[in-house]
């Protein structure tokens, strides 16, 4: 196993849309076994192949119950603290609306709220190619919304007000040009 570089945007690969992986074999369940190594190593509680250079429809999700936040042991969700592995995944039916503060391991120091689909339900595979369905709602769905928007290109801050994106925008590329600078220093 190891762990993946994670880019950064305006990287345009994270601008790309993913193709649908058709091949289930043991370099697809490695990659995936390095995918969530390095989600892990980040921090992160979702990662999607784009964020690691990769071009297959591939997302990773495990979200830890943080029990420090929680009122009591009846906020812990089922998909708490799994581990999920989606491949060609497909929203069959959302509902409702969620608001939600978002970051993303491709805009380090970004958080913004983000409108999506309260509750999702998903058809998609696992690294052996077999099909699954899940039911999503709270920050499960956010996460697979999030997830699903980046294998088709899309990157968060296209769902915020323009004036928010346009913050976002003008954060990373300044993040970059400083980078560019130290560098030269
Ligand atoms: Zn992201």
């Amino acid at each position: 196993m190891s762990i993946l570089k994670v880019v950064e945007w305006p990287a345009k690969v994270l601008e790309t849309p993913a193709e649908t992986v058709t091949k289930f074999d043991d370099s697809l369940r490695a990659f995936v076994n390095d995918m969530f190594e390095t989600m892990f190593a980040s921090k992160g509680i979702g990662l999607a192949a784009n964020q690691v250079g990769d071009l297959r429809r591939v997302i990773t999700i495990e979200i830890p119950y943080a029990k420090e936040d929680a009122e009591s042991e009846a906020t812990k969700m089922w998909w708490h603290d799994k581990r999920f592995t989606f491949i060609n995944p497909i929203i069959v039916k959302k509902s409702g609306r969620i608001s939600w503060q978002e970051g993303c391991l491709s805009f380090p120091e970004v958080y913004d709220f983000v409108d999506r689909s309260a509750e999702v339900w998903i058809k998609a595979q696992d690294e052996f190619g077999k099909d699954f369905e899940v039911h999503a709602t709270d920050l499960f769905a956010v996460c697979l919304q999030h997830e699903i928007d980046h294998i088709d290109g899309v990157v968060f801050f296209k769902r915020m007000s323009r004036l928010k994106a346009e913050r976002v925008r003008n954060k990373m590329l300044k993040r970059g040009k400083l980078d560019v600078d130290e560098k030269n220093v």
